[in-house]
C-alpha cells in the first residue's frame, strides 16, 4: 500500500503543537497534527461525540491512567511503557528529572493554568531576526485565546486565594507581588479537582476544546494515539514511520514539511534516535542548552487545622518572603479526590501544601544519547538560583516552624527546555529564526525544546507564542512558494 501523502504533519498537540496548527489552518494551509496520546473524556470533548476519549486519571482509573511511561538511563531498554493512555511520562536523571504529559491539548491538562509571559527583553539576543518585539503579538493572541486573567478580576469568592487569605501567614508578603493570569473560568465551576489531574469540571481551559475541535470542522486532521517513532529524511521531504496505538499497527507518513512539537523531552528522543539510525543527519549542537527554569517543587507539611487547601484555583497564587526576590508560589493539593486513599490520609493532605519555587536557571544542561537511552547532565551548582531557592524553603521551615521537605541534591522540573534551541549558526544551535533546522531544510521545531534560555516563569505562553511565530514564517514561505508556481 503506497504510504500517505501529507503537506504539513505537525507531531504533537500541546502549546507548541496545538497553537501552531491553529495558526496555520486559520492562514488556510492543510494540517496533520500527529499526537500519541488519546483525546480526554471531558465534558467539552464528550459534547463534541469525539470517538475513543480516554479517563484522566481519577478514581478506578487513578492508577491505570496516571503515568505512561518512566525512563531513566539505569533501566533495561531505557524505560517501562506503562499503558499508552497514561497521562505522565516521568523521566529520572539524577542530574535532572523531568516531569511532562501526554493527550490530545499535551499540557494544558496538567499544568496549573498559569498564563506568564518572560522578563521583558527575553528573545532579545539569540538570533539577528527574532526579538521581545516581533514575538509580542504572538503573547497577546494566545492570552486572548486562553481567556486569561487574573483571580483579582473575578468577583468569583476564590477559596484559599493567596491574596485574599486572612490567614495567611505575616511573612508570606503579597504586596508588591505580581498575580499570575490564568487560563481557567473563575466563578462557574466547583473549584476542586482541577489541576495535575486534569480539569473534572471544565473550568481549566485546555487546548484541545480551546484551540483544536473547533478547527476540526475547518479541515484540521487529528490523529489521536499516533505516535512517531521514527523521522526519515527524503529527497521529497520526509517519511515518518507512526505507531499507530488504536490499531495496534506501523504505519508510513510522507510529508514535504515536518514540525516538531512533542514537547521538549520526546522532540530530543526523537531526533536523536532517528539520528542514530541514519534517517537524520547533522544538528551538531543537539542536546545543548537544555534548562530546567529553576523548579524546585517542595511540599510543606503544614498540618493546618480546618483548613481544605485543596480547594481553589490550580495555583492559590504567588509570593515572596521580605525583601527577597525569590519566585515562590503555592498550591493546594487540587485534585487530591480522584485518588483513592484512606479518608484521614486524605482529610490530612488537604491540610498542606505544596511550594514550588522558580527561576531563570543557567540553561547549560547537555542531552546524550547512548545505546538508544537519553541521559542529562545538569550541574545545579552552576545555577545560584537553585540555591536561593532552598535557602527560602528553609527559612519558611524555621518561620513558621513546619517542616517544608524538597529534594536539595535531586533537581526535578515540569517545565523542561531546551537542547533544540535558536541561534545563529549550527556550532551552538539547532534550528534558525524561522524555527527549521539549520541543516535540515524542511524540518522545524516549535516547542520547549526550542527555547534558546530560561523564561524564569510559566512557560507554556513563551513555548505558544515560539509557535506563533513559527506559523508565521511556515505560512509566509508556502504562499511565496504558491507565488512561485503561479
Ligand atoms: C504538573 C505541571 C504543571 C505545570 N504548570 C504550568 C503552569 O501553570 N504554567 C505554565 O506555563 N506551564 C506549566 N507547566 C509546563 C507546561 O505544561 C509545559 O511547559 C508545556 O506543556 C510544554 O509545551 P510543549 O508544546 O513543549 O509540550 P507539551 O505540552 O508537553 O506537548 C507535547 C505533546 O506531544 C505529544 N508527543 C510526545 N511524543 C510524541 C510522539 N513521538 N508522537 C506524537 N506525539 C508525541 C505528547 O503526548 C504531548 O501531548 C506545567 C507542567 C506540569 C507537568
Amino acid at each position: 500500500m503506497a504510504a500517505e501523502q501529507h503537506d504539513i504533519i505537525v507531531i504533537g498537540s500541546g502549546f507548541g503543537g496545538a497553537t501552531l496548527a491553529a495558526r496555520l489552518v486559520a492562514a488556510g494551509a492543510r494540517v496533520t497534527l500527529l499526537e500519541r496520546g488519546p483525546w480526554r473524556d471531558t465534558d467539552a470533548i464528550r459534547a463534541a461525540s469525539i470517538a475513543g476519549r480516554a479517563p484522566l486519571p481519577a478514581g478506578k482509573h487513578f492508577f491505570s491512567h496516571a503515568l505512561r511511561r518512566v525512563s531513566a538511563s539505569w533501566l533495561p531498554g531505557g524505560q517501562i511503557n506503562l499503558h499508552h493512555d497514561g497521562l505522565f511520562d516521568l523521566h529520572y536523571d539524577r542530574q535532572l528529572s523531568m516531569l511532562c504529559s501526554s493527550g490530545v491539548g499535551g499540557g494544558s491538562h496538567v499544568y496549573s493554568a498559569m498564563n506568564v509571559r518572560p522578563v521583558d527583553g527575553y528573545w532579545n539576543g539569540h538570533h539577528d531576526n527574532v526579538c521581545s518585539e516581533s514575538l509580542a503579538p504572538h503573547y497577546d493572541w494566545i492570552l486572548k485565546q486562553m481567556g486569561s486573567r487574573t483571580a483579582a478580576s473575578s468577583s468569583a469568592l476564590i477559596p484559599n486565594n493567596i491574596v485574599t487569605d486572612s490567614r495567611r501567614p505575616v511573612w508570606m508578603n503579597v504586596a508588591g507581588v505580581r498575580q499570575p493570569e490564568m487560563g481557567f473560568r473563575f466563578g462557574d465551576g466547583s473549584f476542586s479537582n482541577n489541576s495535575f489531574f486534569g480539569s473534572q469540571d471544565n473550568s481549566k481551559v485546555t487546548l484541545d476544546e480551546r484551540l483544536l475541535l473547533p478547527l476540526l470542522e475547518r479541515g484540521l486532521n487529528v490523529r489521536d494515539r499516533h505516535e512517531v517513532r521514527d523521522i526519515c529524511q527524503t529527497e521529497q521531504g520526509f517519511r515518518l514511520v507512526v505507531m499507530d496505538h488504536k490499531h495496534n499497527r506501523m504505519h508510513t507518513l510522507l510529508a514535504r514539511r515536518v514540525v516538531l512539537a512533542a514537547g521538549t523531552l520526546n522532540t530530543l528522543r526523537l531526533l536523536f534516535a532517528s539520528r542514530a539510525r541514519g534517517s537524520l543527519n547533522g544538528m551538531p549542537a543537539l542536546g545543548l542548552g537544555i534548562g530546567g527554569n529553576g523548579d524546585v517543587p517542595a511540599y510543606w507539611a503544614c498540618n493546618e487545622s480546618g483548613r481544605d487547601y485543596s480547594l481553589g484555583t490550580p495555583c492559590h497564587g504567588r509570593f515572596a518572603l521580605d525583601n527577597d526576590a525569590t519566585d515562590l508560589t503555592r498550591y493546594g493539593l487540587n485534585g487530591v479526590d480522584c485518588i483513592p486513599m484512606p479518608p484521614t490520609l486524605r482529610a490530612r493532605l488537604k491540610r498542606d501544601l505544596v511550594l514550588v519555587g522558580m527561576g531563570a536557571d543557567s540553561a547549560d544542561g547537555i542531552a546524550r544519547w547512548q545505546n538508544g537511552k537519553l541521559s542529562l547532565q545538569y550541574r545545579q551548582q552552576n545555577s545560584p538560583v537553585l540555591a536561593d531557592i532552598y535557602r527560602a524553603f528553609d527559612r519558611i521551615s524555621a518561620l513558621s516552624g513546619k517542616k517544608v521537605y524538597f529534594l536539595r541534591s535531586r533537581p526535578i522540573t515540569v517545565h523542561p527546555f531546551g537542547g533544540v534551541r535558536l541561534g545563529q549558526n549550527s556550532a551552538s544551535s539547532v534550528i534558525s529564526a524561522r524555527g527549521e533546522v539549520h541543516d535540515i531544510p524542511g524540518l522545524f521545531v516549535a516547542d520547549g525544546s526550542a527555547l534558546p534560555a530560561a523564561p524564569g516563569v510559566p512557560p507554556s505562553m513563551t513555548i505558544a507564542a515560539w509557535a506563533g511565530h513559527v506559523a508565521a514564517q511556515l505560512s509566509s514561505s508556502s504562499s511565496s512558494s504558491q507565488q512561485e508556481v503561479a
